[in-house]
């Protein structure tokens, strides 16, 4: 079968490889051709190191390598025992039978070693009856008891594992999680259970590749249920602010018109700098140059973002959140995004260098922090493994000081619905993916920004615009955050104006 669906396979890439050689023949001189095909042959023999053929082992292996936390945290004390089956005979009376039968009393196993002394405690599982009546069946494996009372057989239960030290259990098989990996931040628990629903499930779904690389490098593939437990100190999650500028806005020598001007048309129109102090110039006649644009937002960044945390309110009861790939000097960076479904308004951000879990706690600790009265916030988000990761150290933690857990979660994988959950939550990550474009459209005319610090300046004045002053149309034309304050001014630069002002009417703590 597979031999045939080859050769079906064979001619179409044939006829593509073959219509490809006919247009680079369209396209290019005798010489450039002869140049490429010895290209080709030096990279064939292995001589050009520079270039490498494409390698189809990540497409054969999809779970190779594939790092996943699983959805479910671990269980916080072991599945109660499975209760015995209540015996169905009395040994009293078969007792009682027998001396009636035989004259005598019937007497109790008759031990010739020590060894084959059976533990007070464990009964007959078919008739109750008492240790004494008990020997063991298999020798020195000593799992399975034979009753001389009803003849029946009995298994004896063994703790797999010394359960009294675990502090996690498996929450598909329930036996106790074995300490993995120890790490300075991180120390990781699996399940060690052979016959585990998870682990098994996990095995079904390799591929015929898969599973022989799998016999051969197991560790490569990660299958058993793991949970990390996190190390994270108070200190560490707590959210960057933007660093103090250069030029403090006392001494901003143009009046709080213009700071507001280049506020309007840097960030709310999209302006890059050069075009704002362009603007300023040709349509208000205000000399400025691009660099003072860039100094001016820096220098208001600083309070707005805490007009942003003292002024943004409650979180709502169901949140989305992703990230945004941005670059900082060439180096890819992300901005996370936390955006309420039903206020639509931004309630954590956080630029970083890594979309790992202590960035994606950060992040998520802020709309923790922003939930009136510790309620459990419902969050969406993609499939990255740092999502769920950091919200099971987020409840855990929560749990520890005997609070309800901080967040209950789904994630929408891929782009299209191939599931009911995916179908289901779409709609809040399509929320966020809408606010990242808008987040795009702000952000893009600095094409890149040179510093984290410059990454969160525009970030915090981006979401101070988001939340304070763009309408919103499902909002019907309202601003996300309405502040009372900002109904009777009339332009968009007297706005931010009156946003500064409050932001430095703020205590310095807040
Ligand atoms: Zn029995
Ligand atoms: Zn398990």
């Amino acid at each position: 079968m597979g031999f045939l669906s080859k050769e079906r396979r064979q001619p179409t890439l044939m006829r593509r490889i073959e219509s490809f050689a006919a247009w680079i023949c369209r396209k290019f001189l005798r010489a450039e051709i002869e140049l490429l095909v010895a290209v080709l042959m030096a990279v064939l023999a292995g001589r050009r190191r520079d270039i490498v053929i494409r390698d189809d082992f990540r497409q054969k292996h999809p779970h190779y390598r594939q790092f996943i936390v699983d959805p479910n945290p671990p269980a916080t004390a072991p599945p109660p025992p499975p209760k015995p089956a209540e015996p169905t005979l009395d040994w009293r009376k078969l007792c009682a039978d027998y001396e009636a039968k035989h004259g005598k009393p019937l007497t109790p196993v008759r031990r010739r070693s020590p060894k084959s002394h059976v533990p007070a405690g464990l009964t007959c599982q078919h008739c109750g009856a008492p240790s004494d009546y008990l020997s063991f069946n298999d020798g020195k494996l000593r799992s399975q008891l034979r009753c001389k009372v009803c003849k029946g057989l009995s298994q004896v239960q063994r703790r797999l594992r010394r359960t009294d030290r675990a502090n996690h259990w498996c929450p598909y098989c329930g036996l106790a999680l074995y300490r993995w990996k120890v790490k300075p931040h991180v120390t990781s628990y699996k399940c060690g259970n052979d016959h585990c629903p998870a682990y098994l499930h996990a095995l079904a779904r390799l591929n015929r590749a898969e599973k022989k690389l799998q016999r051969q490098r197991p560790s490569q593939f990660s299958l058993r249920y793991i949970y990390r437990d996190y190390h994270f100190s108070r200190a560490q999650l707590q959210l960057p602010a933007p660093d103090f500028s250069r030029v403090a806005l006392s001494r901003i020598h143009s009046p709080d018109n213009v700071l507001g001007l280049v506020l309007a048309y840097h960030i709310s129109c999209g302006l890059s700098s050069r075009m704002t102090a362009w603007c300023l110039r040709n349509i208000h006649q205000i000399r400025l140059s691009y660099q003072s644009v860039l100094n001016y937002c820096q220098a208001a960044a600083v309070p707005l973002h805490r007009l942003n945390l003292a002024y943004t309110g409650p979180s709502d009861p169901l949140c989305a959140g992703d990230e945004v790939f941005i670059k900082i000097n060439s180096d890819r960076a992300y901005t996370f995004l936390f955006i309420g479904a039903e206020s639509h308004k931004i309630t954590s951000y956080h630029v970083a260098d890594k979309r790992d879990t202590l960035n994606a706690t950060i992040a998520m600790n802020h709309v923790a922090r922003c939930a009136p009265g510790g309620r459990t916030t419902h969050l969406v988000f993609d499939g990255l493994a740092a999502y769920p990761a950091g919200v099971h150290f987020l409840n855990a933690d929560r749990t520890k000081r005997g609070l309800p857990p901080a967040f209950t979660f789904n994630q929408v994988f891929g782009l299209e619905n191939l599931d009911d959950i995916s179908e289901q939550w779409r709609p809040f990550k399509q929320l966020i993916e809408r606010l990242n474009r808008t987040y795009r459209f702000h952000t893009r005319a600095a094409c890149g920004f040179d510093s984290m610090n410059g990454a969160l300046t525009l970030t915090v004045l981006f979401v101070a615009y988001y939340n304070f002053l763009r309408p919103h149309s499902s909002l019907s034309g309202d601003r996300p955050v309405h502040l009372d304050q900002l109904d009777a001014v009339p332009t968009l630069q007297a706005r931010w104006c009156k946003l500064l002002d409050m932001a430095l009417a703020l205590p310095q703590a807040a």
